[in-house]
C-alpha cells in the first residue's frame, strides 16, 4: 500500500469510534444524513488524489463554499472594494449570529453567514441562475470537475432560511447588500447546496495550497495574492467560533461546513479534506477535525513550526575548469540569501582574491525580490569575481 494512504487509513481508524456530536438539524435535508459516513482525502503538488473511507459519498458543500466565492469576488473587484462591505476580524460568535458592525452594518468577516451573504451579493449577474452559474464555474475550476446543485437541499435551505433572509434585509438597510435580498439569498442558498465529495474538497484545498494553481488540471484559477488573502481569512475565521483554538492546536487555515465537511491547507504542501456529519457545539465536524488535527501533528504541518526549507536553499558547490560553480535551488527568501552569503564569505577566506565564482540561480523555484537585492549588494563587496546566472 502507498505509505501515505497507509498513514491516512491509520488516522481514519484512530478516529472512527468517536460517535459524539450530531448532524445539523436546522435544515431538514441535512438532518437525514447518514451519521456514520467517514472519509478523508489529500492532494499534493503533483495533483494526485489520495483518499480513504467513504470517498465517493456526495454531500452539500455548505459553508465551505464561502472561501471560494470570496476568491471569485476578490478577483473581480479587489480586496479594498470587498472590505467596504465585509470586515476581516474573527467574530467569536456563532456562524449565524445576527450581529453587524455598529454604524456601518458590515458583517465581521466573509466566513460567518452575514459576511458570506454580503460576499455572494457582490457576484455579478442578472438573475439567480446567472449568478449561480458563475459560482458553479468558479468552484468547478477549484475542484477540477463540473459540480452541480442538489435541488432538494436547496429547496430545504430556502424554505427554512428566514434567519439568513433577516440578515440580508438588515444589511440591505445599511447598503452593505445592494442586490435585492431575495436575489442575494437564493444565490447563497444555491451556493451552499453544491454537491461535492471529500476528493473534490481536497482538490479545492490544494488549489489554495499552491497559490491558486489547480495541481490536478494545471489551470490557474485565481492569482497568488487572492489565494493568500483567502487563506489569511480562513486562518483567523474559518472554524466558526473555534477559529482561535484551531489555529493554536492545528495551525492550518481551514473551513468547515454544517454538512460535516472540513478542508485545510498546508501551504505549498497539501490540500486536505475530511467528511463526517456529526458536529460539535460550534458546528464543526467532530471526526473531521480530529482527522485534520492528527494529520497536522503526525506530519508536522503546523504553520508556525519552523520550516527549514525557507531559510535553507539547496546550495551545491562544484569545481570546473572555469572556476567554482555554486548552484542554488529551492526558494531564495531573505534568510536564505543570508545563508548563501555565508557560504561565499567562507570561500573568500580560503580562495585567492580575484578567484572566479559562478552563481547559478536558474533552478531556484522562487526568488523574493528583497532577497535578491540583498544578495547582489553584498556580492559586489566580496573579493571574488562572481558571475550571477539566472
Ligand atoms: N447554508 C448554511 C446556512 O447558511 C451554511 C451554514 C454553514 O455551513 O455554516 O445556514
Amino acid at each position: 500500500m502507498d505509505p501515505i494512504v497507509a498513514l491516512m487509513q491509520q488516522v481514519l481508524d484512530d478516529v472512527e469510534d468517536d460517535d459524539s456530536g450530531a448532524p445539523a438539524s436546522y435544515i431538514p435535508e441535512l438532518a437525514e444524513a447518514e451519521p456514520d459516513h467517514l472519509a478523508f482525502a489529500v492532494v499534493g503538488p503533483r495533483g494526485q488524489i489520495r483518499s480513504v473511507g467513504d470517498d465517493e459519498v456526495a454531500f452539500t458543500i455548505q459553508s465551505i463554499s464561502k472561501p471560494f466565492v470570496l476568491a471569485h469576488v476578490l478577483s473581480e473587484i479587489g480586496l479594498d472594494a470587498v472590505m467596504q462591505r465585509v470586515g476581516t476580524e474573527p467574530s467569536g460568535e456563532p456562524f449565524n449570529a445576527i450581529s453587524l458592525e455598529e454604524n456601518t452594518g458590515r458583517p465581521a468577516n466573509p466566513m460567518v453567514n452575514a459576511g458570506a451573504i454580503a460576499t455572494t451579493g457582490l457576484v455579478a449577474g442578472a438573475d439567480v441562475d446567472e449568478r449561480t452559474e458563475t459560482i458553479l464555474r468558479t468552484l468547478s475550476a477549484f475542484a477540477g470537475r463540473d459540480l452541480r446543485v442538489d435541488e432538494s437541499v436547496y429547496r430545504s435551505e430556502s424554505s427554512t432560511g428566514d434567519r439568513n433572509r433577516a440578515l440580508g434585509h438588515l444589511m440591505r438597510s445599511y447598503g452593505v447588500v445592494d442586490a435585492p435580498v431575495e436575489l442575494a439569498l437564493e444565490t447563497y442558498f444555491r451556493q451552499c447546496s453544491i454537491l461535492v465529495t471529500v476528493r473534490d474538497l481536497a482538490v479545492m484545498a490544494s488549489t489554495l495550497a499552491f497559490g491558486g494553481m489547480n495541481p490536478l488540471t494545471g489551470d490557474r484559477v485565481v492569482e497568488e495574492r487572492v489565494a493568500r488573502n483567502v487563506l489569511s481569512i480562513m486562518s483567523s475565521c474559518g472554524m466558526y467560533d473555534f477559529s482561535g483554538e484551531w489555529l493554536l492546536r492545528v495551525g492550518l487555515p481551514a473551513k468547515s461546513g454544517v454538512s460535516g465537511g472540513v478542508l485545510a491547507v498546508a501551504p505549498s504542501q497539501f490540500g486536505v479534506a475530511a467528511f463526517s456529519p456529526r458536529l460539535d457545539r460550534h458546528g464543526n465536524s467532530v471526526r473531521g477535525q480530529a482527522i485534520v488535527a492528527t494529520l497536522s501533528e503526525r506530519m508536522g504541518m503546523h504553520l508556525l513550526e519552523p520550516h527549514e526549507s525557507i531559510s535553507q536553499p539547496i546550495v551545491d558547490i562544484s569545481e570546473t575548469d572555469d572556476g567554482r560553480v555554486i548552484r542554488l535551488s529551492g526558494e531564495l527568501g531573505f534568510a536564505a540569501a543570508e545563508r548563501v552569503l555565508a557560504v561565499l564569505r567562507d570561500l573568500a577566506v580560503v580562495l585567492p582574491d580575484g578567484s572566479v565564482i559562478h552563481l547559478d540561480a536558474r533552478e531556484l523555484a522562487r526568488t523574493h525580490p528583497a532577497a535578491l537585492v540583498a544578495l547582489r549588494t553584498e556580492l559586489d563587496a566580496l573579493p571574488m569575481r562572481i558571475s550571477y546566472v539566472e
